[in-house]
Protein backbone atom coordinates (compact mmCIF):
# COMPACT_ATOMS: atom_id res chain seq x y z
CA UNK A 1 0.00 0.00 0.00
CA UNK A 2 1.25 3.37 -0.68
CA UNK A 3 0.90 6.35 0.76
CA UNK A 4 -1.08 9.38 -0.33
CA UNK A 5 -0.26 13.07 0.21
CA UNK A 6 -2.29 13.81 -3.28
CA UNK A 7 -5.18 16.38 -2.70
CA UNK A 8 -5.83 16.40 -6.47
CA UNK A 9 -9.51 16.70 -7.22
CA UNK A 10 -10.21 18.07 -3.86
CA UNK A 11 -11.35 20.98 -2.63
CA UNK A 12 -9.80 23.23 0.29
CA UNK A 13 -11.20 26.45 2.30
CA UNK A 14 -8.39 28.46 3.73
CA UNK A 15 -9.49 31.43 6.38
CA UNK A 16 -7.05 34.26 6.68
CA UNK A 17 -5.59 33.27 3.23
CA UNK A 18 -4.01 37.10 2.19
CA UNK A 19 -0.60 36.52 4.18
CA UNK A 20 1.38 35.21 6.28
CA UNK A 21 0.50 31.41 6.84
CA UNK A 22 -2.73 30.84 5.56
CA UNK A 23 -1.06 31.75 2.30
CA UNK A 24 1.64 29.91 2.84
CA UNK A 25 -0.91 27.11 3.73
CA UNK A 26 -3.35 27.66 0.48
CA UNK A 27 -0.29 27.51 -1.48
CA UNK A 28 1.04 24.10 -0.07
CA UNK A 29 -2.52 22.42 -0.75
CA UNK A 30 -2.51 23.72 -3.79
CA UNK A 31 0.55 22.64 -4.40
CA UNK A 32 -0.57 18.88 -3.49
CA UNK A 33 -3.33 19.18 -6.34
CA UNK A 34 -6.42 20.95 -4.34
CA UNK A 35 -8.90 23.83 -5.60
CA UNK A 36 -8.19 26.50 -3.18
CA UNK A 37 -11.08 28.69 -2.16
CA UNK A 38 -9.50 31.84 -0.31
CA UNK A 39 -11.46 33.67 2.42
CA UNK A 40 -10.65 36.82 4.17
CA UNK A 41 -11.29 40.52 3.86
CA UNK A 42 -8.49 41.39 1.84
CA UNK A 43 -7.60 41.31 -1.63
CA UNK A 44 -5.99 37.71 -2.39
CA UNK A 45 -3.68 39.02 -5.56
CA UNK A 46 -1.06 37.63 -3.67
CA UNK A 47 -2.02 34.40 -2.91
CA UNK A 48 -3.55 33.46 -5.93
CA UNK A 49 -0.48 34.74 -8.04
CA UNK A 50 1.73 32.48 -5.68
CA UNK A 51 -0.59 29.52 -6.64
CA UNK A 52 -0.43 30.50 -10.30
CA UNK A 53 3.43 31.16 -10.77
CA UNK A 54 3.84 27.27 -8.78
CA UNK A 55 1.61 25.97 -11.58
CA UNK A 56 -1.35 24.66 -10.28
CA UNK A 57 -5.37 24.54 -8.68
CA UNK A 58 -7.97 26.83 -9.02
CA UNK A 59 -8.53 29.50 -6.85
CA UNK A 60 -12.06 31.14 -5.55
CA UNK A 61 -11.80 34.62 -3.40
CA UNK A 62 -14.60 34.87 -1.14
CA UNK A 63 -14.57 37.86 0.76
CA UNK A 64 -15.90 37.25 4.43
CA UNK A 65 -15.16 38.95 7.74
CA UNK A 66 -15.32 36.49 9.89
CA UNK A 67 -15.45 38.66 13.38
CA UNK A 68 -19.10 37.40 13.52
CA UNK A 69 -20.66 34.09 12.23
CA UNK A 70 -22.88 35.73 9.79
CA UNK A 71 -20.82 34.89 7.01
CA UNK A 72 -19.99 31.47 7.93
CA UNK A 73 -23.01 29.53 5.89
CA UNK A 74 -21.78 31.68 2.83
CA UNK A 75 -18.54 30.41 2.98
CA UNK A 76 -19.48 26.83 2.33
CA UNK A 77 -22.51 27.79 -0.22
CA UNK A 78 -20.04 29.53 -2.12
CA UNK A 79 -17.56 27.19 -2.47
CA UNK A 80 -20.01 24.88 -3.28
CA UNK A 81 -21.20 26.47 -5.91
CA UNK A 82 -18.05 27.17 -7.15
CA UNK A 83 -16.48 23.29 -6.87
CA UNK A 84 -19.55 21.48 -6.24
CA UNK A 85 -17.22 19.95 -3.34
CA UNK A 86 -16.25 20.75 -0.25
CA UNK A 87 -13.16 18.48 1.63
CA UNK A 88 -10.79 20.30 3.51
CA UNK A 89 -11.37 23.42 5.96
CA UNK A 90 -8.64 25.11 7.18
CA UNK A 91 -9.19 27.20 9.94
CA UNK A 92 -6.67 30.22 10.39
CA UNK A 93 -8.07 33.21 10.52
CA UNK A 94 -7.12 35.02 14.08
CA UNK A 95 -5.53 37.87 15.70
CA UNK A 96 -4.12 38.96 18.90
CA UNK A 97 -4.12 41.82 20.89
CA UNK A 98 -1.44 42.48 24.06
CA UNK A 99 -2.00 44.19 27.35
CA UNK A 100 -1.31 43.18 30.75
CA UNK A 101 -4.03 41.25 32.33
CA UNK A 102 -5.24 44.05 35.02
CA UNK A 103 -5.42 46.57 31.81
CA UNK A 104 -7.10 44.12 29.54
CA UNK A 105 -10.37 45.26 27.63
CA UNK A 106 -13.80 43.70 27.32
CA UNK A 107 -13.35 44.96 23.94
CA UNK A 108 -9.81 42.94 23.49
CA UNK A 109 -11.50 39.97 24.85
CA UNK A 110 -14.47 39.98 22.75
CA UNK A 111 -12.79 40.44 19.25
CA UNK A 112 -9.99 38.16 19.56
CA UNK A 113 -12.73 34.63 21.58
CA UNK A 114 -15.05 35.76 18.25
CA UNK A 115 -12.91 35.79 15.36
CA UNK A 116 -10.37 32.60 17.17
CA UNK A 117 -12.66 30.60 18.93
CA UNK A 118 -16.15 31.11 18.21
CA UNK A 119 -16.14 31.70 14.31
CA UNK A 120 -13.85 28.60 13.92
CA UNK A 121 -16.74 26.55 15.95
CA UNK A 122 -19.76 27.97 13.45
CA UNK A 123 -17.75 27.16 10.49
CA UNK A 124 -16.51 23.86 11.11
CA UNK A 125 -20.23 23.00 12.12
CA UNK A 126 -21.40 24.24 8.62
CA UNK A 127 -18.66 22.50 6.59
CA UNK A 128 -19.26 19.32 9.41
CA UNK A 129 -23.16 19.59 8.36
CA UNK A 130 -22.56 19.53 4.98
CA UNK A 131 -20.34 16.76 5.15
CA UNK A 132 -22.31 14.38 7.23
CA UNK A 133 -25.39 15.23 4.76
CA UNK A 134 -23.54 13.76 1.93
CA UNK A 135 -21.69 10.94 4.27
CA UNK A 136 -18.54 12.22 2.88
CA UNK A 137 -15.18 12.24 4.07
CA UNK A 138 -13.72 15.29 5.23
CA UNK A 139 -10.51 17.03 7.04
CA UNK A 140 -10.46 19.89 9.47
CA UNK A 141 -7.18 22.08 10.49
CA UNK A 142 -7.68 24.55 13.37
CA UNK A 143 -4.35 26.77 13.59
CA UNK A 144 -3.73 26.57 17.48
CA UNK A 145 -0.77 27.86 18.82
CA UNK A 146 2.01 27.62 21.39
CA UNK A 147 0.05 29.04 23.63
CA UNK A 148 -2.72 26.21 23.10
CA UNK A 149 0.26 24.86 25.85
CA UNK A 150 1.92 27.67 27.57
CA UNK A 151 0.33 30.40 29.24
CA UNK A 152 2.47 33.40 27.59
CA UNK A 153 2.30 36.64 29.09
CA UNK A 154 0.30 39.89 28.22
CA UNK A 155 -2.36 38.07 25.67
CA UNK A 156 -4.94 36.90 28.05
CA UNK A 157 -7.56 36.48 25.17
CA UNK A 158 -5.44 35.01 23.18
CA UNK A 159 -4.33 32.13 24.91
CA UNK A 160 -7.87 31.60 26.48
CA UNK A 161 -9.13 31.07 22.16
CA UNK A 162 -5.64 28.97 21.34
CA UNK A 163 -6.18 26.83 24.50
CA UNK A 164 -9.52 26.68 23.87
CA UNK A 165 -9.43 25.22 19.89
CA UNK A 166 -6.94 22.73 21.41
CA UNK A 167 -9.94 21.53 23.52
CA UNK A 168 -12.40 22.07 20.55
CA UNK A 169 -10.06 20.19 18.72
CA UNK A 170 -10.51 17.04 20.58
CA UNK A 171 -14.13 17.61 21.26
CA UNK A 172 -14.75 17.70 17.85
CA UNK A 173 -12.62 15.03 16.58
CA UNK A 174 -14.46 12.72 19.20
CA UNK A 175 -17.96 13.82 17.94
CA UNK A 176 -17.05 13.29 14.08
CA UNK A 177 -14.17 10.65 13.88
CA UNK A 178 -16.41 7.32 13.70
CA UNK A 179 -18.04 9.80 10.75
CA UNK A 180 -15.01 10.29 8.63
CA UNK A 181 -14.16 13.72 9.70
CA UNK A 182 -10.57 14.42 11.06
CA UNK A 183 -10.46 17.28 13.19
CA UNK A 184 -6.64 18.24 14.19
CA UNK A 185 -4.74 21.49 14.71
CA UNK A 186 -1.46 22.63 14.19
CA UNK A 187 0.33 24.74 16.69
CA UNK A 188 2.98 26.56 15.10
CA UNK A 189 5.85 28.17 17.16
CA UNK A 190 7.51 31.44 16.31
CA UNK A 191 6.95 32.35 12.61
CA UNK A 192 7.68 35.49 10.62
CA UNK A 193 4.48 36.75 10.41
CA UNK A 194 2.38 40.28 10.81
CA UNK A 195 0.70 38.05 13.97
CA UNK A 196 4.68 38.33 15.25
CA UNK A 197 5.92 41.86 14.03
CA UNK A 198 6.01 43.41 17.37
CA UNK A 199 7.94 40.75 19.09
CA UNK A 200 10.32 40.58 15.79
CA UNK A 201 11.02 44.28 16.83
CA UNK A 202 11.26 43.86 20.16
CA UNK A 203 14.99 43.35 20.70
CA UNK A 204 15.34 41.65 23.74
CA UNK A 205 12.12 39.98 22.88
CA UNK A 206 13.35 38.58 20.18
CA UNK A 207 16.93 37.52 21.55
CA UNK A 208 15.24 35.56 24.11
CA UNK A 209 13.17 33.60 21.55
CA UNK A 210 15.48 33.05 19.03
CA UNK A 211 17.99 31.54 21.84
CA UNK A 212 15.10 29.15 23.07
CA UNK A 213 14.22 27.67 19.25
CA UNK A 214 16.21 24.76 18.89
CA UNK A 215 16.32 24.82 14.90
CA UNK A 216 17.93 28.63 15.55
CA UNK A 217 15.42 30.39 13.45
CA UNK A 218 12.07 32.02 13.50
CA UNK A 219 9.69 29.85 11.30
CA UNK A 220 9.19 31.11 7.99
CA UNK A 221 5.88 30.60 6.46
CA UNK A 222 6.38 28.09 4.31
CA UNK A 223 7.67 25.40 6.85
CA UNK A 224 4.35 25.31 7.78
CA UNK A 225 2.91 23.74 4.27
CA UNK A 226 3.90 20.04 4.99
CA UNK A 227 2.06 19.43 8.18
CA UNK A 228 -0.76 20.88 6.58
CA UNK A 229 -0.63 18.79 3.65
CA UNK A 230 0.10 15.86 5.90
CA UNK A 231 -3.06 16.38 7.95
CA UNK A 232 -5.54 17.31 4.71
CA UNK A 233 -4.35 13.88 2.77
CA UNK A 234 -5.35 10.25 3.10
CA UNK A 235 -2.00 9.98 5.00
CA UNK A 236 -3.78 11.21 8.05
CA UNK A 237 -6.52 8.83 8.25
CA UNK A 238 -6.48 7.52 11.55
CA UNK A 239 -4.66 10.86 13.06
CA UNK A 240 -7.72 12.52 15.20
CA UNK A 241 -7.80 14.94 18.04
CA UNK A 242 -4.14 16.11 17.62
CA UNK A 243 -1.96 19.13 18.18
CA UNK A 244 0.79 19.08 16.33
CA UNK A 245 3.38 21.35 17.09
CA UNK A 246 5.52 23.18 14.04
CA UNK A 247 7.82 25.02 16.06
CA UNK A 248 11.51 24.10 15.51
CA UNK A 249 11.63 22.19 18.89
CA UNK A 250 10.35 25.29 21.33
CA UNK A 251 7.86 23.02 23.09
CA UNK A 252 10.92 20.01 23.17
CA UNK A 253 13.31 22.67 25.41
P1 LIG B 1 -1.38 37.34 10.14
O1 LIG B 1 -1.79 38.45 11.02
O2 LIG B 1 -0.38 37.59 9.06
O3 LIG B 1 -2.64 36.63 9.50
C1 LIG B 1 -3.90 36.56 10.13
C2 LIG B 1 -4.94 36.30 9.08
O4 LIG B 1 -6.24 36.30 9.68
C3 LIG B 1 -4.95 37.40 8.01
O5 LIG B 1 -5.17 36.81 6.77
C4 LIG B 1 -6.15 38.24 8.41
O6 LIG B 1 -6.72 38.93 7.33
C5 LIG B 1 -7.08 37.14 8.93
N1 LIG B 1 -8.15 37.70 9.75
C6 LIG B 1 -8.04 38.30 10.95
N2 LIG B 1 -9.25 38.76 11.35
C7 LIG B 1 -10.14 38.40 10.38
C8 LIG B 1 -11.53 38.61 10.20
N3 LIG B 1 -12.28 39.28 11.10
N4 LIG B 1 -12.11 38.13 9.08
C9 LIG B 1 -11.38 37.49 8.15
N5 LIG B 1 -10.06 37.27 8.27
C10 LIG B 1 -9.44 37.73 9.37
O7 LIG B 1 -0.79 36.27 11.14
P2 LIG B 1 -0.36 34.73 10.95
O8 LIG B 1 0.79 34.54 11.82
O9 LIG B 1 -0.29 34.33 9.53
O10 LIG B 1 -1.62 34.05 11.66
C11 LIG B 1 -2.35 32.98 11.12
C12 LIG B 1 -2.81 32.08 12.23
O11 LIG B 1 -1.66 31.47 12.85
C13 LIG B 1 -3.54 32.80 13.36
O12 LIG B 1 -4.62 32.00 13.81
C14 LIG B 1 -2.48 32.93 14.43
O13 LIG B 1 -3.02 33.03 15.71
C15 LIG B 1 -1.74 31.63 14.24
N6 LIG B 1 -0.39 31.59 14.80
C16 LIG B 1 0.63 32.35 14.31
C17 LIG B 1 1.88 32.25 14.87
C18 LIG B 1 3.06 33.01 14.36
O14 LIG B 1 4.16 32.89 14.92
N7 LIG B 1 2.95 33.81 13.34
C19 LIG B 1 2.11 31.38 15.94
C20 LIG B 1 1.05 30.62 16.41
C21 LIG B 1 -0.20 30.73 15.84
Amino acid sequence: MTVSFDLGGKTAIVTGANTGLGQAIAVALAGAGADVALVGRSSMAETEEAIASAGGGRTLTIKADLSTIAPVQDVIDQTLAWSGRADILVNNAGIIRRADAVDFSEADWDAVMDVNLKTVFFLSQAFARHLLAGKQWGKIINIASLLSFQGGIRIPSYTASKSGLAGLTRLLACEWAGKGINVNAIAPGYFETNNTEALRNDDDRNAAILARIPAGHWGRPEEIGGAAVFLASPASDYVHGVVMPVDGGWLAR
